[in-house]
């Protein structure tokens, strides 16, 4: 072989397996953003893709109140104006940003990430750092705190975002797509934004991010969006009946639950909101004025974070002349429970045990709301296996147990020892002059004599 063939050839491998990251940058001018996010280069945000399924949390930093929660970035939500907080993930007014994760939940080829935001001024443009991990490197932190370099911890640095290197600070809509020349970004679990103000000199610098995308196929540009501009079901919002208190219930993602959502739910969040205020009051604690239901694809059954319900489409529609509506109203006594006071009022909080704050909220559900269901009667055949602390339902059935004999108003006395951080075992021998544990004793007995009623 010659030596300029074996130069040829070198090459030709050389070439071929060269890979570099690619940054695109879409940008829509404030006067051209319009509904829908539709780029000359990009496709626009898309409704299913590989963090549809996704668990998106907050690594480090704050999400700003006012923001609509990292579920914001899910597929099929983006904004339909400028100035749409609530469409969008952000991080608090004046910080200095924060980081997002997003779990893909297991290993997979990623071809592309998309990433999309839209504000009239300087919260448009995007800057982060994206990194990617498998997750199964040794010494891997899935949660790396700030100042950490996530490099260090089993992250493999992929790329910087700024598009204020190519548009300045101008507001609109941006798109940026990040993929590899070689077709494929990689093989990974999770992905990590490590996001940067746009700006310091006021404190509105947090970018609006709209959609997080990630395509298991390089993007080949726009494509008619499968979100019709404008077409999105506007929110159903609904008051209380003396007008104290707001209910969001958001089916955009879910228009076929819209007659389940309005007949069926509504009205029973907005009967029952006020009762369960009512029923868990404390010292100083006002229950929130507002909060919001998201109805939205999902795995699981309904979460609560803050003022915000998740319900997910596929369980809701299973159960939805089922128990769709009573998890509901347990995920409403987390919203009034507000546990999350005790550590922003009391230093010396104490963790309240997961058992009590979902059996609590069960209780509300099954022997207040709807007792008629007998749902969380133990079956005669697990009795004898029945713990107190088992949560949920058998915790539910404890408590309705303990207050019909000892005291009438255990509940709201425990909820307000939990909502200052102030509760400890001790809580059982005060109110009823026993330990938990002959509690439970007593408890059992009078199960298998009701037959777990
Ligand atoms: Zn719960």
């Amino acid at each position: 072989m010659n030596h300029r063939l074996l130069l040829l050839l070198t090459m030709a491998v050389a070439t071929t397996a060269r890979s570099e990251i690619t940054v695109l940058i879409d940008h829509n001018s404030t006067d051209d953003a319009a509904p829908g996010f539709h780029f000359a280069h990009l496709s626009s945000p898309g409704t299913t893709n590989l963090a549809t399924d996704a668990r998106i949390r907050i690594v480090d930093g704050k999400g700003d109140s006012n923001s609509g929660g990292t579920d914001a970035l899910q597929a099929g939500y983006p904004p339909d104006d400028a100035d749409q907080p609530d469409r969008n993930f952000f991080f608090e007014a004046g910080s200095s940003g924060g980081s997002i994760q997003v779990d893909l939940r297991k290993v997979i080829p990623i071809c592309q990430v998309n990433t999309y935001s839209w504000h009239s001024g300087s919260r448009a443009p995007q800057v982060y750092k994206l990194y990617a991990a498998t997750g199964t490197d040794d010494g891997f932190k899935a949660r790396p705190a700030k100042g950490i370099d996530p490099a260090s911890v089993g992250w493999k640095f992929i790329t910087s975002v700024d598009t204020r290197t190519k548009y300045d600070d101008k507001g609109g809509q941006y798109g940026v797509g990040v993929s590899d020349t070689s077709g494929k970004l990689g093989e990974y679990r999770y992905l990590l934004f490590v996001c940067s103000p746009t700006e310091t000199s006021d404190t509105f610098g947090n970018t609006f991010y709209s959609e997080i995308d990630v395509l298991d196929h390089p993007d080949t540009g726009p494509t008619t969006n499968n979100i019709a501009a404008g077409s999105l079901e506007k929110p159903y919002v609904v008051h209380t009946p003396d007008g104290k208190y707001q209910i969001t219930i958001d089916f955009a993602r879910a228009p076929d639950l819209k007659d389940w959502a309005e007949t069926n739910l509504a009205p029973i969040l907005v009967e029952w909101y006020p009762k369960i205020v009512a029923l868990l009051p404390s010292d100083g604690y006002t229950a929130p004025l507002k909060f919001k239901v998201n109805i939205r694809p999902g795995r699981g059954v309904a979460d609560t974070s803050n003022t915000r319900i998740n319900a997910y489409t596929p369980w809701i529609k299973k159960e939805m002349h089922g128990e769709s509506v009573g998890a509901l109203v347990h995920e409403m006594v987390h919203v009034v429970q507000q546990y999350g006071d005790a550590r922003r009022n009391n230093p010396d909080a104490k963790r309240n045990p997961g058992w009590l704050v979902e059996g609590l909220a069960d209780y509300v559900r099954w022997y207040l709301y709807e007792p008629q269901s007998h749902g969380a009667d133990v079956k005669t055949n697990k009795i004898d296996t029945a713990r107190y602390n088992d949560a949920y339902r058998p915790t539910a059935n404890f408590l309705h147990f303990v207050t019909e004999k000892y005291d009438k108003d255990l509940v709201p006395q425990v909820n307000a020892l939990m909502r200052q951080g102030n509760y400890d075992d001790s809580f059982w021998t005060n109110h009823t002059g026993k330990s938990v544990q002959d509690l439970s004793v007593e408890w059992k007995a009078h199960l298998k004599e009701t037959g777990g009623k």
